[in-house]
């Protein structure tokens, strides 16, 4: 039995070669071997796309898998690894975390050799695949409670060079959102183990969680799109029409941009994805539900802003998150 985490495809190879990275097995469960697709086209930028990070983010690994189709004609040089699926017991769960360790495997990185089935895919990846790329594309979903506009996001980076190349990779998307994003929670997730190796790593997000038609040919000439600014296909880049625009903008957010709930109940958005709001603006309402005779309650803006993500129908509790605003990128 092999105990190292490898692949059953040779990257040397040239063209198309179809195989497995093999991560161990452990004392939770057996070896899992998680489909890859390498395109070895000589030369040039060296590209890892994996989607399924969490499990109930399924555009992602739709997308890679449609990648899959073309990319064998398309590419005109450099290196291609794609991962559709990195953590499949979260997908078949349709779960964010691992049922089996409840782990989230993008804060185990750069996982554990000896560690659980979570702590085990990440290690994998992070010894096989990462050093092998230059560039890390995570395809993900912003989750099943938010509205949130298709888009390429970055945390910030200590490196002003690395981060100037990431926001620049990001844009070239061309979605409508280029999001820097700083985040309390990066612990252990797949972009700063990357980052920390000087690679470009974006992550995109997609909204909603509800795989359709509109958001996969979005993310899909948004993936190609970036593609085609590596130099790896050819091509002229288009900005995806999204709910009749035809736009794109990169802001910055923080963690005191995040709008809470006052109370318990129902939350009615009051406002869309990509709307400014100002000072006073009316974003939503929470109605408390325990008692008819309680007086739902206006949340409103803190100033001028753009909305980035809104819940969508969601029963919230006190204090969490309704709401998030951003501000354009200050350079
Ligand atoms: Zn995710």
């Amino acid at each position: 039995m092999n105990e190292i985490p490898h692949l059953t495809v040779d990257l040397d190879a040239p063209g198309v070669s179809r195989g497995h990275l093999v991560v161990p097995g452990g004392a939770d469960r057996g070896e899992l071997s998680l489909p890859v697709f390498s395109l070895n086209k000589g030369e040039g930028p060296r590209l890892l796309v994996t989607g399924g990070n969490h499990g109930n983010e399924l555009e992602g690994p739709l997308v890679a898998r449609r990648l899959v189709e073309w990319l064998p004609v398309a590419q005109t040089c450099g290196r291609i690894i794609v991962l559709p699926v990195l953590n499949p017991l979260a997908v078949e769960a349709w779960s964010r975390n691992t049922p089996l360790d409840g782990l989230n495997l993008n804060r185990v990185f750069p996982g554990r050799a000896g560690g659980s089935v979570t702590e085990r895919i990440a290690d994998a990846v992070s010894r096989v695949l990462l050093p092998v790329a230059d560039t890390v594309f995570d395809l993900h979903s912003f989750g099943p409670k938010w509205d949130f506009p298709p888009a390429a996001t970055t945390h910030p980076i200590a490196d002003p060079d690395l981060m100037a190349r990431t926001v620049r990779m990001a844009q070239a998307f061309k979605l409508p959102l280029t999001l820097v994003w700083d985040y309390n929670d990066t612990a252990g997730m797949f972009d700063i183990v990357a980052q920390n190796q000087g690679k470009v790593f974006v992550c995109t997000e997609f909204g909603g969680g509800t795989v359709g038609a509109d958001n996969l040919a979005i993310y899909e000439a948004g993936v190609r799109n970036a593609f085609i600014a590596l130099g790896l296909v050819e091509g002229k880049a288009e900005y995806p029409t999204f709910r009749q625009r035809k736009s794109s903008q990169t802001l910055e957010t923080h963690p005191y941009d995040e709008l809470k709930s006052p109370a318990t109940g129902i939350f009615e958005p009051r406002c869309s994805v990509l709307d400014e709001v100002k000072q006073g603006d009316l974003m939503g309402i929470l109605h408390p539900m325990d008692s008819l005779s309680a007086e739902s309650i206006d949340i409103r803006a803190n100033g001028t802003s753009i909305v980035v993500a809104i819940r969508s129908g969601a029963h919230v509790h006190a204090n969490q998150g309704v709401a998030l605003v951003a501000r354009p990128l200050k350079n």
